[in-house]
């Protein structure tokens, strides 16, 4: 009898198509068997096993013994006034997780989170105030982007790493994710469709750009060194001289800039001041900002500037001829927007039946 060698059943999700063209062959099978299964996880997106026609029912009962087809379970969707969707999903252990779908044709954008929670505690965020549980699985990454294909009919065009957590704190199983997301055998995104957010961990930025160079962006929210450790904890351990240099180096796609995020709170870091001294800082890259009002919390300690400020700042970023966009808020009606992800509060009892998954797919 052919054994699958591992120990507890996990997810097939997790497996790159090399990891899994190996394991066809210490099943005895041969490698192509693989990629049959890649296109049916990610090109036809299967919900049952029993899809899965061209396989043997051998391996078919080999594969469903040793493997979930589901990371994660679907719980819920909530439908913003602008048509941004907001998708809860429940995790093995019981906590949960946010993805956030946002139309804006021909563009469909998932933004993923990578974290359940965030360890980084910058001030001004929702996520970060609720503390950090644990990783995301490569497999429960790659299962939100499928998960939500599968609700939705409108075709996934971008994925965004701009959900819970901070994306280079997870290395190892991110990369996976990047892995099973580009290989062009399956879901097949490419990498100028794929953008990572981050607070600046520059060896793995490093990482990033070597192995799988995505489009950036580099959450900045202050232009000086004693501001940016106020409001992000993580700027002493690496601050904004390095990090500009790792920003400078990053190889990016053909064509592509790198992004700086910049959430304005009111009294805090939107004064004119502030708006010369980032021209500065960011002079030496060709790149665009991304300015975001910020978006209140549950608890919140800060204020959203007025427009007339937000326009005042951005007004000088561009008389210094620096791009400078204001982020318009999606799915701020459904907390769906920057800096609002909450589903780790929650935590479900485990033994939610796996079919509700379907039951609620079915509802919607
Ligand atoms: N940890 C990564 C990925 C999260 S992206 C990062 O920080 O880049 C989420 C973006 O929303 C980040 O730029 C974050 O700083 C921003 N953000 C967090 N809280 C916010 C808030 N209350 N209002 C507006 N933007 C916020």
């Amino acid at each position: 009898m052919r054994c699958s060698k591992l120990g507890e059943k996990v997810c097939i999700k997790n497996f790159t198509l090399s990891e899994l063209e190996k394991l066809m062959i210490d099943w005895g099978e041969r490698p192509f068997r693989a990629r049959q299964i890649f296109h049916h996880l990610y090109v036809r997106l299967i919900g049952s096993w029993d899809q899965c026609t061209d396989l043997s029912n051998n391996l078919r009962r080999e594969i469903k013994e040793a493997f979930h087809l589901e990371a994660i379970s679907f719980i819920s969707k909530l439908t913003s006034s602008d048509g941004t969707e907001k998708f809860l999903f429940k995790l093995p252990d019981g906590y949960a997780v946010e993805s956030v779908l946002i139309p804006d044709p021909p563009r469909y954008t998932l933004c993923l989170s990578t974290q359940v929670g965030c360890p980084l505690k910058c001030s001004f965020c929702y996520t970060g105030s609720l503390g950090f549980k644990r990783n995301l699985k490569a497999g429960e990454i790659v299962d939100q982007y499928v998960q939500v294909q599968q609700l939705s009919k409108n075709r996934i065009t971008n994925v965004v790493f701009m959900g819970m957590g901070e994306p280079l704190l997870n290395e190892a199983e991110l990369f996976r994710a990047l892995e099973i997301l580009l290989e062009p055998r399956g879901i097949n995104l490419s990498h100028r469709r794929i953008t990572l957010s981050t607070v600046g961990i520059i060896p793995a930025m490093d990482r990033l750009g070597k192995h799988y160079p995505v489009n950036l962006a580099v959450s900045l929210h202050a232009p000086r060194d004693d501001l940016r450790s106020d409001l992000m904890p993580i700027n002493r351990t690496y601050s904004l001289e390095p990090l500009i240099e790792a920003c400078i180096k990053y190889p990016l796609p053909p064509r592509k800039r790198i992004t700086f995020e910049y959430v304005l709170i009111d009294g805090v870091n939107d004064s004119p001041r502030e708006a010369k001294e980032l021209s500065e800082l960011v002079r030496p890259l060709r790149c665009k900002i991304n300015l975001i009002p910020y978006n209140p919390h549950e608890g919140a300690k800060y204020r959203r500037p007025s427009e007339a400020k937000v326009n005042e700042f951005q007004a000088i970023l561009q008389k210094a001829h620096i791009t400078a966009t204001i982020r318009e808020s999606r799915g701020i009606d459904i907390q769906a927007a920057c800096g609002q992800l909450a589903g780790s509060l929650r935590r479900f009892s485990t033994n939610i039946p796996s079919h509700t998954h379907h039951a609620l797919t079915k509802g919607e």
